[in-house]
């Protein structure tokens, strides 16, 4: 048994960033950035207003009131050729280019408009209302960086930098192979003895909620040949995953029968609980990962492993989630050497406090309490007994009910 520190370091080395590829901005949400991306148009392009109101030089509203002669009008979208002079104001509206001549805006509200002239009843400094030119940002600013998974925000920040196409990595493809004779798809006819298969698209959704792409490659009876000859089918892919037939039973082939078939095995046993039948290797130049049939087992290896893995896959700078801690809300007894993963949902003490507290039944065969689970609790090797109101290491499932 290894450590899973070790087992996750040995795990990433091999992997690297999957090549990249040319995307609209329109497709653009969600994907990571292979290249620092820079403004090619100053924003604003040239000083605007702000608001609705009157152009003005600041010097003729210093005196208030006054009376202005209104020589041009200026929307949003056009411009004014001229010059404003001494006395004189500009209709202008929100977006507008400020003209030649003008250093402020009197906002509408503060105006009387009688005909072609209008009173100004509150002044303004030089520069009020008024968006200078680059505000925001300048052409050549680099604004994006590499590695960056893109937010909505960051869309709009490339549209505005009048960038149509950006470089991003490409999604990282992931084959999955559940194995098993008990196991049958949601919605196939099953015998008296099978179960249904919750893992296979389970870790569909993780793959893909994690950016990546999955490619469900199957399910493989307890039959060497049978095994052989689906698992030959996880070609093209980035990243190979099975689950299920990796523990040290007879049915369990899939180190023995792979071995066979070009899988050069790295480790295979982790000191870890749930998850301790997890191995990984390179099969056929594809790295794999064996992942443990039990369906908490599989999910909470994936979060562990297979998310830092995909991270890398698909490009993005390793460790940037700080690591997270919750006050215990109940007691938790001495750990033994392996490091424990509890269920555990998150709540807030009488004072406030975020507080995590384990499910009484942690068996890795249960689907309910874990789908019902905000965070797993982390348990180092040989942790000792805490009591209640204790900080410990927690991973928040993302997207969970995180009650901040
Ligand atoms: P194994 O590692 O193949 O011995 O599987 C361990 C346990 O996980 C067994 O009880 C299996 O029936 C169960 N299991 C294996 N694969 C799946 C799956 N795809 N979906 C749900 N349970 C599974
Ligand atoms: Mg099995």
């Amino acid at each position: 048994m290894i450590s899973v520190e070790e087992a996750l370091a040995r795990l990433l080395a091999p992997l690297e960033a999957v090549p990249p590829e040319q995307v609209s901005l329109a497709d653009a949400v969600g994907r990571v950035l292979a290249e620092d991306v820079a403004a090619r148009r100053t924003q604003p392009p040239f000083a605007v207003s702000a608001m609705d109101g009157y152009a003005v030089r600041a010097e003729d509203v210093a005196k208030v009131p006054a009376t202005l002669r209104i020589v041009a009008e200026i929307p949003a979208g056009a411009g004014f050729g001229g010059r404003l002079g001494a006395g004189e104001a500009a209709r202008i509206f929100t977006g507008a280019p400020l003209p030649d001549g003008a250093d402020a805006i009197v906002i509408q509200e503060d105006t009387e408009r009688h005909g072609d002239e209008v009173e100004v009843r509150e002044g303004a400094p030089r520069g009020r209302y008024v968006r200078r030119a680059g505000l925001d940002f300048a052409e050549g600013d680099v604004l994006l960086r590499t590695g960056r998974r893109l937010t909505p925000r960051d869309v709009g920040l490339a549209a505005a930098m009048n960038r149509p196409w950006l470089f991003v990595y490409r999604r990282p493809r992931v084959a999955i192979l559940s194995t098993g004779d008990e196991i049958v798809m949601p919605g196939d006819p099953i015998g008296p003895h099978q179960i249904v298969s919750s893992n296979a698209l389970a870790l569909c959704a993780f793959v893909t909620a994690s950016g990546g792409v999955p490619v469900l490659v199957g399910n493989a009876p307890d039959d060497p040949d049978a095994l052989r000859r689906i698992a030959a089918a996880a070609r093209g892919v980035d990243l190979f995953v099975t689950t299920g037939g990796v523990s040290v039973g007879e049915h369990d082939l899939v180190r023995d029968v792979l071995s066979e078939e070009g899988l050069a095995i790295d480790f295979w046993s982790i000191a870890m609980r749930p998850g301790k039948p997890l191995m990984f290797g390179q099969y056929r130049g594809t790295p794999m990962v064996g992942l443990p049939g039990n369906p908490v087992s599989t999910l909470v290896c994936s979060l562990v492993f297979l998310k830092p893995a995909l991270d890398r896959l698909s490009g993005l700078p390793a460790g940037t989630e700080a690591p997270a801690t919750a006050r215990l809300g109940t007691a938790l007894k001495q750990n033994d050497r392996r490091q424990d993963y509890l269920r555990a949902r998150l709540t807030r003490g009488a004072d406030g406090v975020v507080e995590a507290v384990p499910f009484d039944v942690q068996d890795s065969s249960m689907m309910r309490p874990l789908a019902a689970s905000d965070c797993l609790v982390v348990r180092p090797p040989h942790a000792p007994a805490l009591p209640a109101g204790s900080p410990v290491p927690i991973i928040p499932f993302p997207g969970g009910a995180w009650p901040l």
